[in-house]
């Protein structure tokens, strides 16, 4: 459970990776998971297999890695606490100033 998802960032990998475009297919899909799990109070978080927690809103995990999410399918629900420090685990020695949250 803990391999499959690096999160959508940090996506440097010089293969031709087209990382603007993902994000923006990405935020808009994710988007729309959040609002599925929010809506379900039945929604368990794919890491910690918990219900919501108080202060610690869905996010959108990639369920599986390195694949650029073309459906809602392709997304699993994650806290958000459980989602970053997967993500800064793996990410942290890949991440060079690739801001997800960076409006363009
Ligand atoms: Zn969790």
């Amino acid at each position: 459970m803990w391999r499959a998802t690096v999160a959508c960032r940090g996506q440097r990998m010089g293969n031709g990776h087209k990382a603007a475009h993902h994000r923006g297919a990405h935020t808009r899909l994710a988007r729309q998971a959040r609002a599925r799990y929010n809506a379900d109070p039945n929604t368990l978080c794919a890491r910690c297999h918990q219900p919501a927690r108080i202060g610690d809103p869905w996010q959108a995990g990639h369920k599986l890695d390195g694949i650029v999410a073309t459906s809602l399918a392709d997304y699993q629900p994650e806290h958000q606490s459980c989602n970053t420090s997967a993500g800064a685990r793996l990410g942290n020695q890949r991440r060079a100033g690739n801001d997800p949250t960076l409006n363009w």
